[in-house]
């Protein structure tokens, strides 16, 4: 693909795109160096502008489950694509991916597409404030939920605080009614909030599993309060097993929030939940959300195609390939790296004992080490997200010999001092 460098192209898109990218995780600005720019990718690979190939592990931050350029995704798309890509009338795609998504959720009656996992969030906080009619939201630190303003909240740390902006241009007031509370802790719940919304497993902060009592506890105390439970799924639907976080975990919240796996790598993203609560949006009932694009044909045929290959005997196998991934990274990292899995997601704590929250998360991060690993991967050849915050998306094109060079390159750089 030309004779561009990634250098030249980080140069061009500096001058153009703030920061050269369009997501400010796909910069290497908390690694140093220079993002690599992809051509193409197959399967468990990419390759960049350059011709490097990489064993890629961001496989689109958890977009990507059956790895890139799947056949039938492929097909999918061009079979959609030449019939037309967006018509703003119903279809029939939109309908069998609802019937699909609903039928392997259990709980989660109805659902609406939209176009990215931030408008599932915010469309779902939306639903819950009508459906209760009050306007607190509970979330946790360390947990991500998009960008939209109400869910961009920084708190203390460890303790549950109002929330402050966490970025500029977010004004006080949009996150006024946001508690901020810490990962693993059941907070108090009073009768004028509207919803709690948790990561199931928090997937932004490296990976944290839940505790035991945690999820059950917030069930419990939403209940009392007569609030709302929210999963955001956007990491772990359709990706921690068939039924996504409530069949592993047995804890049935009133909405979801889907998206990256969803959309097979196009924009496509979903929120749902129990019929008398979706049942409250336009045009049926009083609370608005709309979409030009939503239910997008491309999108709905490629979602199909993925969930079409993910049957139950998928996720027993990455899981168990996974579990074997973790072993081995964990063996080379030696017992001051944490290398927690979950299903099929792994993280990397630079500590000696398991990470619960989001002040154990920053603590590694703060050791410095994962700039220096990951570019040593980078040079022999294993692509990780370049933020100590992300975790491993290992796909199900990552067979035996992807895992174990895996584990090689992880202990070469290891030998190296990384
Ligand atoms: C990625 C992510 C989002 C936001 O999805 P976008 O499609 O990037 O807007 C929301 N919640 C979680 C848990 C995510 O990982």
């Amino acid at each position: 693909m030309g004779k561009t460098t990634n250098g030249q192209l980080f140069a061009r898109a500096q001058g153009v795109i703030p920061g050269g990218v369009n997501s400010p995780v796909r910069a290497f600005q908390s690694v140093g160096g220079t993002p690599y720019f992809v051509a193409r990718g197959k399967g468990a690979y990419v390759w960049d502008v350059e011709g490097t190939r990489y064993l890629d592990y961001v496989q689109s931050y958890g977009a990507s489950i059956l790895g890139h350029a799947h056949p039938k995704v492929v097909d999918a798309i061009t079979l959609a694509a030449a019939e037309g890509t967006s018509f703003g009338a119903p279809t029939e795609r939109e309908v069998l991916l609802a019937e699909e998504i609903t039928s392997r959720v259990p709980g989660c009656e109805m659902l609406r597409l939209v176009s990215s996992g931030t408008e599932a969030t915010m469309s779902a906080i939306r639903v819950a404030r009508g459906a209760t009619g009050r306007d607190r939201v509970i979330l946790f630190s360390g947990c991500y939920h998009g960008h939209s303003d109400g869910l961009l909240a920084g708190g203390g740390s460890g303790v549950a605080t109002l929330g402050l902006p966490a970025s500029a241009g977010v004004p006080k007031g949009a996150v006024a009614e946001t508690l901020v509370a810490p990962y693993n802790e059941v907070p108090d719940v009073d009768r004028d909030v509207a919803c709690v919304i948790v990561e199931p497993v928090a997937a932004n902060m490296g990976l944290v599993s839940p505790l035991p009592g945690f999820l059950p506890g917030l069930r419990e105390a939403c209940d009392r309060a007569g609030a709302l439970l929210i999963f955001d799924e956007v990491i772990t639907g359709f990706r921690l097993a068939y039924g996504g976080a409530t069949e592993v975990f047995g804890v049935r919240p009133d909405l979801w929030c889907f998206g990256k796996v969803i959309g097979g790598g196009l924009p496509l993203a979903a929120f749902g939940g129990r019929r008398d609560l979706m049942e409250q949006l336009a045009p049926l009932g009083e609370i608005y959300q709309a979409g030009t694009l939503s239910g997008n044909p491309l999108a709905t045929a490629a979602g199909l195609a993925v969930l079409s290959e993910l049957d139950r005997s998928c996720y027993a196998e990455l899981a168990e390939r996974v579990g074997r991934l973790g072993a081995g990274l964990a063996g080379a990292l030696g017992p001051d790296v944490q290398v927690p899995v979950v299903g099929p997601l792994v993280g990397l704590f630079f500590s000696a004992e398991t990470v619960t929250s989001y002040e154990g998360a920053t603590k590694s991060a703060a050791t410095g080490r994962y700039p220096g690993l990951m570019h040593g991967l980078l040079e022999r050849g294993v692509a990780m997200a370049p933020g100590a915050y992300e975790v491993l998306f290992p796909s199900l094109a990552h067979g035996d010999a992807e895992l174990d060079r895996t584990v090689e390159a992880f202990a070469d750089a290891v030998a190296a001092g990384l």
